[in-house]
């Protein structure tokens, strides 16, 4: 996995997951949750439906659920048919979700930090 990829839990109604920033030198990627829910919206990154086929309605990009995991892991998960990999998404969508991981106040400065290339996998978290 690697930035643009995207993926979904192979479970029913899985929110789609895009893939931000990585692998970092540590095999690390980080990636976050598309959600419409309306409980906690964060509106930083609206993303519609033609931002990707399996956007079906206007919802944002959810910076508080970013996840920093290993490539490799994921990359078992496909091969263990636990995600499903979907369509990549463009380097303009990943754009505005790298933007917005500086405006969010959901984003946690470890992940904005990952997101622009200063990982601290080697620290402690
Ligand atoms: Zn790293």
């Amino acid at each position: 996995m690697k930035t643009g990829d995207t993926f979904v839990a192979n479970v029913p109604g899985a929110h789609l997951r895009i893939v931000v920033a990585g692998p970092c030198p540590h095999g690390n990627v980080l990636y976050v949750g598309v959600t419409s829910d309306p409980g906690g919206l964060d509106h930083t990154c609206p993303v519609q439906p033609e931002d990707h086929p399996d956007i079906h309605h206007n919802s944002f990009i959810h910076f508080g659920d970013a996840v920093i995991g290993s490539a490799a892991a994921l990359d078992f998960a496909i091969f263990a048919k636990q995600i499903v990999v979907k369509e990549a998404v463009s380097g303009e969508v990943i754009s505005r979700i790298v933007e917005g991981f500086s405006a969010s106040e959901q984003a946690r400065p470890r992940y904005e930090d990952f997101v622009q290339g200063r990982c601290s996998c080697d620290r402690r978290r």
